[in-house]
């Protein structure tokens, strides 16, 4: 068995069950283009393998990793040594499914990046540290990536996995949460809509009047003493949509 990593993240899903749970979420289907992120020793590539998949991806960081994935023999896989927080989705030719059991140090920077290939990411499937996939669906504490995902993404929180079904068990409860691409998408420059959103959620506990001038908050129709919190997802677009204009 390799030497597990703690600075990579590597927490290996050794439950069959929750395994085939993951793929089943997918819903894979004949010819379908899927990757995988984070492959580790690839329990779960080889679940996914039975699917009738037509190319299967498998991004992974790890050298070591690498290696043991290597040794998969399907004509179907290929291997991408590479940072799945940075690499770029669409350069790998189309639309792919997305899943992976995410390393919780950088989930949420593999999800931002997720989006900023959503033009080729129509469906994904993540195991996340439980907290941030409940921020993401919307369940958890309000966060500027849950609002930055859920412009383009329907999300939903779908099972939480114990610390006892990994190795080693991490010290916190894991949940799994699908995202699908919204059909109607306000088309957003996504840089700037981000440098937004991650300014709207600054400061959390402040009054928006705090953060932004008071003439832009009631042109767009807000009240500018609320907080963040207190607005819904046509206000912070509303808002946008006027800063965007005035910058
Ligand atoms: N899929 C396997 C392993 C999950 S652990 C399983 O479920 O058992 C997370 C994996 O992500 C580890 O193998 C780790 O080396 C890899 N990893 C860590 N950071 C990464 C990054 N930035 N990009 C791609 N893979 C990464």
């Amino acid at each position: 068995m390799a030497r597990l990593k703690k600075s990579y993240g590597q927490h290996l899903l050794v439950s069959e069950g929750v395994l085939k749970n993951i793929a089943q979420s997918l819903s894979i289907e004949e010819g379908d283009r899927v990757v995988e992120i984070g492959g580790g020793t690839g329990n779960l590539t080889k679940v996914l393998l039975k699917y009738p998949l037509k190319e299967l991806f498998v991004v992974e960081l790890d050298p070591e990793m690498v290696e043991k994935l290597s040794q998969i023999e399907d004509e179907r896989v290929r291997i991408i040594r590479g940072d799945a927080s940075k690499l770029d989705f669409c350069s790998l030719g189309g639309e792919l499914k997305a899943v992976g059991n995410l390393p919780y140090n950088v989930g949420s920077l593999i999800v931002e990046n997720v989006i900023f290939h959503k033009d080729c990411i129509p469906v994904g499937v993540f195991m996340l540290q439980k907290e941030v996939a409940l921020k993401l669906t919307g369940k958890g504490e309000p966060s500027w990536l849950g609002v930055f995902l859920q412009t383009f993404y329907e999300s939903e929180y779908l099972f939480s996995v114990p610390p006892r079904f990994f190795v080693p068990p991490p010290k916190v409860d894991s949940g799994v949460i699908r995202i699908i691409r919204r059909e109607n998408q306000p088309s957003l420059e996504l840089k700037g809509y981000k440098a937004f959103l991650t300014k709207l959620f600054s400061m959390r506990r402040k009054m928006l009047k705090k953060k932004f001038p008071q003439e832009l908050l009631e042109e767009a129709g807000i009240d500018p003493h609320l907080r963040v919190e207190q607005l819904s997802m046509e206000d912070i677009l509303r808002l946008y949509n006027v800063y965007e204009v005035k910058r």
